[in-house]
């Protein structure tokens, strides 16, 4: 039985604010973000690490990868994203989309928590460009 929980938002079987989705992959909002607009993009495939996605996927990946994150600096107005892969939480290979701030530092990677009903508006202002 697949107990992945990215693997079961995938297929509905959890629900996530979700940004993005096409046959290969989709980005959804992080529950827990370190900043509002935090995403997170994953295959849709169950890949342990990033590395491990094969390369025509990675390619892939890349260019979406690069529109979501056009997309937060247009709409989140951010000033740059910050990308990481860390993978400790879950073990489905997935990349963090951090919208960022000259004036905020990431290094603590403290944590911020959405308004009510504040995280559905993010999402739709960010699928409303993907
Ligand atoms: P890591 O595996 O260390 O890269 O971290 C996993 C990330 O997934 C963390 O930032 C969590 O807040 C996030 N996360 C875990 N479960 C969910 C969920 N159900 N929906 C959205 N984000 C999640
Ligand atoms: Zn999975």
């Amino acid at each position: 039985m697949n107990t992945c929980i990215f693997c079961k938002i995938i297929s509905r079987e959890i629900p996530a604010d979700i940004v993005y989705e096409d046959k290969n992959f989709l980005a959804f909002l992080d529950i827990n973000p370190t900043q509002k607009g935090h995403i997170l993009l994953m295959p849709k495939s169950h890949y342990r690490w990033v590395q491990d996605i094969p390369d025509d996927l990675t390619q892939e990946s890349a260019l979406l990868q690069k529109k979501i994150m056009n997309s937060l600096t247009a709409n989140i107005g951010c000033d740059y994203i910050l990308i990481a892969v860390e993978g400790l939480q879950v073990e489905h290979a997935h990349t963090h989309l951090i919208p960022s701030y000259f004036d905020k530092k990431n290094a603590d990677w403290h944590h911020v928590t959405y308004d009510p009903g504040e995280i559905a508006k993010y999402a739709s202002k960010i699928r409303s460009v993907l």
